[in-house]
């Protein structure tokens, strides 16, 4: 690990002790494995982070992890337990470090496990309270690290789909094209899928989250396939709709609507604009060609060390854009019985105009192979 991002693990702990410290809170116990690793770099499936607010943290892991947690953290001042995860473990190290007003990941914590540690406190003064989104709002706004790792994931997602189509055949499968996908991704400097590819064709892009079946695909069929990688653990996302041959009218009609409420959301994306507000201008231009009910998700996430995150850009989002932000603009229509079309990029938020990750062929007329 490199010094600097050892200096930026112990910034961003330092900025969750601000943060506690608004909350009136003398600890927090982070559960997200996302959470963990953007604090302390750890980056193993079992770990509990205690961050107290006078200056010290615990990462609690078990045996398998002993050598990779102390390797990943060295230099951020977290002090390691290895041990089983368990809540009387977590309730004797509050215990110990004499806190009482403690705030925990009420999101990412199993009833079971809240129980256990509730009941292991019993008789004792700590309080715990579920808080939620401390760590996940310091994650929005991107460092100039993990932007350079998102453009690297943003790239290979552009190199995947421009192979896509090089090799896409009719009589081709989904799940073959969504393997060809995978692994062109994973031979070519991804650590790992962001997510399995949705590769959907025919009537079954009427399916916003389809899985890859077994469909060959035909001649005059719109494809949907919506890809990611993971560089470094920062995700990807990209999605384009294409058709096989020559494109109908209903087929390019869809596509040009799809197309003209994406350029309209993606030139919405600016610093203190509101997400609910790019949603609302993306709803605008559906309804306009009378597709708006067709539209059945939000139209935009975060996307970083996890492929959904903070700030959310939909009509119950409460998010407000910042500079360093990044997010997906990807509004759909979805046509029962007769297909649908979704375009997705990436959008940096800046503090002028937006800047699209994500470089794949985008124009208002359908791309047909
Ligand atoms: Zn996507
Ligand atoms: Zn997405």
């Amino acid at each position: 690990m490199s010094v600097e991002t050892q200096a930026n693990h112990r910034a961003r702990l330092e900025k969750v002790r601000e943060k506690l410290a608004e909350l009136k809170l003398q600890a927090l116990i982070v559960f997200s494995r996302a959470n963990i690793r953007y604090l302390t770099g750890f980056t193993g499936s079992a770990g509990v982070l205690i961050v107290g607010r006078e200056g010290w943290a615990w990462l609690i892991t078990d045996g398998r992890y002993k050598l990779q947690s102390k390797e990943q953290t060295k230099g951020t001042g977290v002090k390691i337990a290895v041990t089983r995860l368990t809540g009387k473990v977590i309730a004797n190290t509050l215990k110990r470090t004499g806190v009482r007003h403690v705030g925990f990941e009420g999101r990412n914590c199993s009833v079971a496990f809240f129980e256990s540690l509730r009941d292991e406190l019993k008789g004792t003064r700590v309080k715990l309270e579920s808080v939620a989104g401390v760590v996940e709002e310091l994650r929005a706004v991107k460092d100039e690290n993990e932007l350079s790792l998102i453009r690297q994931a943003a790239q290979l997602a552009d190199a995947a789909f421009e192979h896509a189509l090089k090799v896409l055949r009719v009589g081709m499968t989904e799940k073959e094209l969504a393997w060809e996908i995978e692994a062109f991704l994973r031979t070519h400097g991804a650590d790992a899928i962001a997510f399995p590819p949705i590769i959907v064709s025919g009537e079954r892009t009427a399916l916003p989250h389809g899985q890859p079946s077994d469909r060959k695909l035909q001649k005059g069929d719109l494809v949907t396939m919506d890809l990611g990688a993971t560089v470094s653990g920062y995700c990807s996302d990209l999605t384009r709709t294409i058709v096989i041959g020559k494109p109908n009218s209903e087929q390019q009609r869809l596509y040009r609507a799809v197309w003209e409420a994406q350029q309209r959301g993606i030139e919405a994306v600016m610093a203190n604009q509101k997400g609910k507000k790019v949603d609302s201008i993306v709803r605008e231009v559906l309804d306009k060609h009378g597709l708006k009910k067709l539209l059945m998700h939000g139209i935009g996430h975060g996307v970083g060390l996890e492929i959904h995150e903070m700030p959310s850009l939909g009509q119950r989002s409460k998010d407000v854009l910042k500079p360093n932000m990044v997010v997906t603009v990807e509004p759909g229509v979805y046509v029962p019985n007769f297909g649908g079309v979704r375009i997705e990029d990436m959008v940096l938020v800046t503090n002028g105009e937006p800047e699209v990750l994500t470089r794949s062929p985008n124009s208002e007329k359908i791309l047909s192979v």
